[in-house]
């Protein structure tokens, strides 16, 4: 209810200012077609209600209904109810009766499609029958000049108003949807490429690589034991562990690098223009730097990386091949003792032991 209430609210204070604006200077167009008529005065004290009263009144009802937004789309067939009974009350004189019934059933098409159009429509023939049961039919088809320019105001700035809305409502929807993309690209715990972003990236840095004839390194990690850093530690430190390596990655690559989180403990980075004995010298610095990690609250926790990584070769018939090649580069660090850098057996047969502390 509580998320109803907020939602109803934004829409509510989004209506007030178009309403205070739209309705004042409207007052003016309704005043000039009813001046010659001779309508009792109390029609005028209605008008002034209308025109200078209602639409606070109408966002305090709307603040303090439990529904902000039911009560608002009700607030706006009163609008339609008011633009009708002031249609007739002026005879339908052409151009105000036209300006003021055009921009009520832009707004209610603008707030709720074709269902709130029939709706207003039905609140402003309301509107009309309980006119002409005040004071008769009647159709008066002459529009003076007085009369049109009292319906400029509201011919010019109310679109405007509705415009600049309309507008800031494009361009928060714009930034929404960019926020939007970007965290269906991100994985939420690291921050990193989520693996389906990392993989398209990787599908556009093998076709780079295979037109440009340029050199990059694909690069994958793993935690070591990292199930029993969960098991003896927590997933909570076991997810800190994961933040550290990724805010390492961060840290420590270019702009131009790619890093994602492959999946659970796995990592995965694309280096662009980077051989790879540049690459074992980027991850040799990484893994270092990882295996000093100390957790403030668990000083016994030590952690290490395994890493496999795979030159891009131009003989590779996809994206697939390659990371084939760091995959079977990090099984071979894996199964020869854990941290360690492995440059696969398709470029060397020899593993690189790290010296550690
Ligand atoms: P190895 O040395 O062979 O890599 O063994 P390992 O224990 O690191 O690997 P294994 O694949 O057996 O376990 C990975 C664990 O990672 C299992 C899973 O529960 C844990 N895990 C996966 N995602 C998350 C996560 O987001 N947070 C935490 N804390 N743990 C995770
Ligand atoms: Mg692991």
């Amino acid at each position: 209810m509580d998320n109803q209430k907020g939602k109803g609210l934004s829409f509510a204070r989004r209506i007030y200012l178009p309403r205070s604006i739209g309705l004042a200077i409207g007052c003016f167009s309704v005043m000039a077609a009813i001046y010659p008529l001779n309508l009792p005065t109390w029609v005028w004290g209605l008008l002034l209600i209308n025109g200078f009263i209602w639409p606070h009144l109408a966002f305090q009802l709307s603040c303090r209904s439990i529904y902000p937004y039911r009560a608002e789309r009700h607030n706006m067939l009163i609008d339609s109810l008011f633009g009708g009974f002031w249609a007739a009350s002026m005879q339908f004189n052409p151009l105000p009766t036209v300006t003021i019934l055009s921009m009520m059933i832009m707004n209610n098409v603008a707030v709720g499609g074709p269902k709130m159009l029939i709706r207003g429509l039905l609140a402003q023939l309301a509107g009309v029958l309980l006119s002409w049961l005040l004071f008769g039919a009647a159709f008066n088809p002459d529009t003076t000049a007085i009369q049109i320019y009292a319906c400029l105001p509201m011919l010019t700035l109310y679109p405007f108003a509705v415009g600049m809305i309309s507008y800031q409502l494009a361009t928060k929807l714009a930034e929404h949807k960019r926020t939007l993309r970007a965290l269906s690209r991100t994985d939420s715990l690291t921050g990193l490429l989520n693996h389906g972003s990392w993989k398209d990236l990787l599908q556009i840095s093998f076709q780079h690589c295979k037109q440009t004839h340029s050199t990059a390194t694909l690069v994958l990690i793993d935690i070591d034991h990292f199930k029993h850093i969960n098991d003896t530690h927590g997933h909570i430190v076991g997810d800190g562990v994961l933040r550290e390596l990724s805010n390492e990655l961060k840290d420590n690559l270019r702009v131009e690098d790619l890093a994602g989180r492959y999946g659970g403990d796995e990592f995965c980075v694309i280096l662009p223009d980077r051989s790879l004995a540049q690459a074992q010298e980027i991850m040799e610095r990484l893994s270092q730097l990882f295996s000093n990690y100390r957790h403030c609250d668990e000083p016994e926790l030590r952690a290490s990386l395994s890493i496999g990584l795979a030159a891009f070769r131009p003989e590779y018939q996809d994206a697939s091949m390659w990371l084939n090649e760091a995959d079977k580069a990090l099984y071979i660090a894996k199964n020869t003792g854990r941290n360690k850098i492995s440059l696969g057996a398709a470029d060397t047969l020899m593993d690189i032991v790290l010296s550690k502390p």
